[in-house]
């Protein structure tokens, strides 16, 4: 362990901070580990909030990231519905919600991110709901049985999800976006493409370049939404999904480096050293592209960074510096898109597969190199290209386009070189 740590206090139980704690019995730590969470339950995984548990298909106890005797055995101190006010850097202590101060060695900021508002919704309205919590999900899975009409505000990863599952359940659904393409910030215009094709086979209606203006109410009910061309759509639900920003106030009182997120650097610290960042909270600098900062919204960034600290922590890190391929996965309708690596808007596309036949996959390029590989209904390729990523592994893009060609004994001829 580089300094002994006595005691390591952890902010934010989501998906991060309990695979930091998790982490740090693993790789030997035996200090005080106190994991502060603002929500009222159990840790639990947001994915299912927008697939299965949402479709009913999961109860809430599976859910759970653990169990109460699993915290307890592992001797972690967790305590809900606590917030963390504020930091003493100095005094290194934070103050919670009660008012009692704790004091630590490390601190892990795990804050996560909260929905971006919109700005068109000056107040509540009934009807009128975002995704993020356990909460929202079940007033969201009630909600949804008693509508008709679902407008879902951005075809984003999020606000697709929630459509699919409105749709298969009867809703007539209709998908709002401002830009002109689903999933614009994340994928590949033909990815978008297809995914477009495949949602609309499946009876969502699409308004793409659209403003959303205002909201029509009857007896404080949401009644429709307005744009800004005059034109409005008719709802009982609304799905306000238009993205997310990070839980990064914390910092500003006591002076810790912030922009879209907590500032951190290559092992992942923040402009304090004894404290570091991760998760949906933290803007990283991504080793894959010259250590341009990116801010990343998935479960393997939360659980990667954690583990990453944590042996940082316990002095049992072999890599310098944070280096993992971000991989990020989406379940929309019957359709799998999974993502590896991260891509810049004008890297090249090149296609894998026919995108009529319902499994393909897009491979990304800055000049020769590859840079993201996008899977639709490919799960081969999506894992052979996380691993030739991993290793800076780029095949060239005629070897990519043939389909005939093996990725793997790319993979195999670097082990025997
Ligand atoms: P969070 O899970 O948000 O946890 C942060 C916690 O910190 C929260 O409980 C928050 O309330 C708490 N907190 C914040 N400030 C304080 C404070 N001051 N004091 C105390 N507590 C505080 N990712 C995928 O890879 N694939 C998917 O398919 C996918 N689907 C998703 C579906 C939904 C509906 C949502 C919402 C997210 C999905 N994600 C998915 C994203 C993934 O869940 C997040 O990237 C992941 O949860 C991030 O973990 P985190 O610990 O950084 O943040």
């Amino acid at each position: 362990m580089s300094t002994i740590a006595r005691s390591i206090v952890i902010v934010g139980a989501g998906q991060a901070g309990v695979q930091a704690a998790s982490a740090l019995r693993a790789e030997g730590y035996d200090g005080a580990i106190h994991l502060l969470g603002n929500e009222p339950c159990l840790p639990y995984q947001r994915p299912p909030l927008s697939k299965s548990y949402l479709s009913g298909n999961i109860a809430d106890e599976e859910l759970h990231l653990e169990t109460a005797q699993w915290f307890d055995e592992q001797r972690i101190e967790r305590s809900v519905d606590t917030h963390v006010d504020s930091i003493e850097r100095r005094l290194k202590r934070v103050k919670l919600s009660s008012g009692r101060m704790l004091g630590y060695d490390h601190l892990i900021l795990a804050t996560g991110a909260r929905n971006r508002p919109l700005p068109a919704l000056s107040e509540p309205i009934q009807g009128v709901i975002s995704l993020r919590t356990v909460a929202d999900a079940a007033a969201l899975t009630s909600k949804l049985r008693g509508s008709r009409r679902v407008v879902v505000i951005g075809a984003g990863f999020l606000g697709l999800e929630v459509a699919s599952v409105a749709i298969a359940q009867g809703c007539d659904v209709h998908v709002v976006e401002s830009v002109d393409r689903v999933m614009q910030r994340a994928i590949s215009v033909e990815m978008s493409q297809a995914c477009l094709r495949h949602h609309r086979t499946a009876g969502l209606k699409f308004s793409f370049n659209a403003r959303v203006d205002a909201f029509c109410a009857k007896d404080g009910h949401v009644s429709a939404v307005k744009f800004a061309d005059g034109s409005q759509l008719d709802a009982d639900l609304v799905l306000v999904a238009i993205g997310v920003v990070p839980n990064s106030e914390l910092g500003l009182a006591c002076g810790l480096d912030i922009y879209n997120g907590f500032i951190v650097d290559e092992q992942l610290r923040t402009s304090d050293p004894s404290i570091f960042a991760i998760g949906d909270c933290a803007a990283f600098p991504y080793a894959f592209d010259g250590g341009d900062r990116l801010r990343l919204e998935s479960v393997q960034n939360a659980v990667d960074q954690a583990c990453y600290v944590a042996r940082r922590i316990v002095g049992t890190a072999d890599a310098p510096r944070y280096d993992q391929v971000p991989v990020f996965w989406s379940d929309q309708g019957g359709m799998r898109l999974q993502m590896a690596g991260v891509a810049r808007r004008l890297d090249a596309s090149v296609l894998r597969g026919d995108p009529s036949t319902g499994a393909f996959s897009v491979f990304r390029y800055r000049h020769d190199r590859l840079t993201a590989v996008e899977s639709f209904n490919r799960p081969a390729d999506h894992m052979a290209a996380r691993r030739m990523l991993q290793r800076r592994i780029s095949p060239s893009r005629a070897q990519a386009a043939d389909i005939t060609f093996d990725l793997k004994s790319l993979l195999a001829a670097a082990v025997t070189t």
